[in-house]
């Protein structure tokens, strides 16, 4: 059953262009759909449609089929809708991690009692129970948006909205926010993911390109990934082991001993085979 979707929206910001032109989505419940796309393609409004924080000029968008601009359906789209954004720091409040948690639960109403154990689940389920009473501006950057992660799922939410949430982190906390996110979608949360890391988007169920305000390509990764030349037109640098393998079979080296997938393990496995047969 679709959870989120968007039908036929278009939204400007300047009333010259569009942010999104005539855009429609369908996610069903409990997918984890990655969206691609270079700077400015639309991402990130594509996103904010989800939560209301943009409101269609034109079309709709449907959360649960509550209609985003209609302020009631809004606020209880919003009780089931987490976010996160590309830099932790422009989500942290409070100076004690467990308080900024609790924001969320708090601004919905939460009694007071219920807070702490919502708080208290969220933070373990990040992995960062060990550090409720800690300050965030001495957490890394990578605890950071872990903390932001458990600030959104404290809300309970059955959609998380995550807009680039790995960009400001190293290649461990990356490696940390993806097994979270896997977790979370495996637990049949909604993900709908921003992000401009390929790996990101191999473990998706669907991802969706976009390109100046509209929907480019679609489809299971394998699918996407299989039309590579599309994909660097459309201004995305490829997985590494579909770069690399283009670039072996340009040196002359045979299709069936680097093939052209995103995957390093399918990579590796040619290779591999080709030795062992030697
Ligand atoms: P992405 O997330 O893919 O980088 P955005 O959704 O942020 O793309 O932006 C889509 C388009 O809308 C871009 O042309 C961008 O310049 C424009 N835009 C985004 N936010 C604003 C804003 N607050 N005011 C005016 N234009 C904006
Ligand atoms: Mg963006």
């Amino acid at each position: 059953m679709a959870v989120i979707e968007l039908r036929d929206v278009s939204f400007t910001y300047d009333g010259e262009r569009d942010a999104l032109s005539h855009v429609s989505l369908t996610v069903e419940r409990g997918a984890h759909v990655v969206v691609l796309g270079r700077n400015g393609s639309g991402k990130s409004t594509l996103v904010r449609c989800v939560n209301g924080l943009v409101v269609p000029d034109e079309g709709r968008v449907l959360v649960d089929g509550r209609d985003t601009a209609d302020p009631d359906d809004l606020l209880e789209i919003r009780r089931h809708t987490g976010m996160v954004f590309q830099n932790p720091d422009d989500q942290m409040v409070a100076s004690v991690v467990a308080d900024d948690v609790a924001f969320g639960p708090e601004n919905l109403g939460v009694p007071q009692p219920g807070i702490a154990a919502l708080v208290d689940e969220a933070l373990r389920r990040v992995g960062m129970a060990a550090f409720a009473q800690a300050d965030p501006a001495e957490l890394s950057g990578g605890q950071r948006q872990r903390v932001a992660v458990a600030g959104a799922l404290a809300m309970r939410p059955d959609i998380l909205l995550l807009d680039e949430p790995a960009s400001m982190l190293d290649p461990a906390g990356r490696a940390d926010l993806a097994r979270i996110v896997a977790g979370l979608h495996a637990a049949g949360i909604t993900v709908l993911h921003v992000t401009h890391l390929m790996e990101d988007a191999l473990a998706a169920d669907r991802v969706v390109v976009m390109d100046r305000g509209t929907i480019a390509m679609e489809g299971a990764p394998d699918q996407v990934f299989a039309r590579g030349d599309e994909l660097e037109a459309l201004g995305l640098e490829l997985p590494f082991a579909q770069r690399l393998a283009r670039r072996l079979r340009a040196l002359g080296v045979s299709e069936a001993l680097a093939p052209d997938t995103p995957r390093l393990r399918d990579l590796e496995e040619a290779l591999c085979q080709s030795r062992s047969s030697r």
